[in-house]
């Protein structure tokens, strides 16, 4: 079993599939920036993960196919990097990006979300961005997104 990890799998800060290969495309490596080494997960890189860049044709291809769909001008390059990538080596794409999810759908590519519904209610507590207001469910020195600091906030049950 291959899995295609995107950003919001990884910030989730839930957990990842105990078994199977995962593979990290380089652009949502950069998106990640430090937020991947706090997360603790830079021990998976030896273990079973890799950072692996989809070919140019697999990308071309995702492009052409979204296209008039209204998600390509949502999507990312670091976005298409992870259809791609899922194109090309037959993985699950794991999201929570309703983009990518309805992109995955339209090209017939499996992907699952991240944040089930069981395991969020686990959470009693989550972060908030005090610039941003993005939610994380973990605290982080500051927001991988915009450099903020992150306020404890009670989540709603
Ligand atoms: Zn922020």
């Amino acid at each position: 079993m291959r899995f295609i990890l995107d950003t919001s799998a990884v910030l989730s800060g839930l957990p990842l599939p105990q078994e199977g290969e995962l593979l990290l495309p380089p652009l949502v490596e950069r998106e990640l920036g430090h937020a991947w080494a706090r997360r603790g997960l830079e021990y998976l890189k030896e273990v079973r993960l890799a950072v692996r860049e989809p070919s140019r044709a697999a990308i071309e291809a995702v492009r052409a196919k979204c296209r008039g769909t209204g998600d390509d001008a949502r999507l990312s390059e670091a976005d298409l990097e992870v259809l791609a990538l899922a194109l090309e080596t037959s993985g699950t794409i794991l999201t929570d990006d309703y983009s990518i999810q309805n992109t995955a759908s339209v090209l017939g590519l499996p992907y699952k979300p991240v944040s089930q519904k069981g395991i969020r209610e686990v959470f009693a507590w989550t972060y908030r961005c005090t610039g941003c207001r993005k939610l994380f469910d973990q605290n982080l020195p500051e927001c991988p997104v915009c450099g903020a600091e992150l306020k404890s906030h009670r989540a709603r049950r």
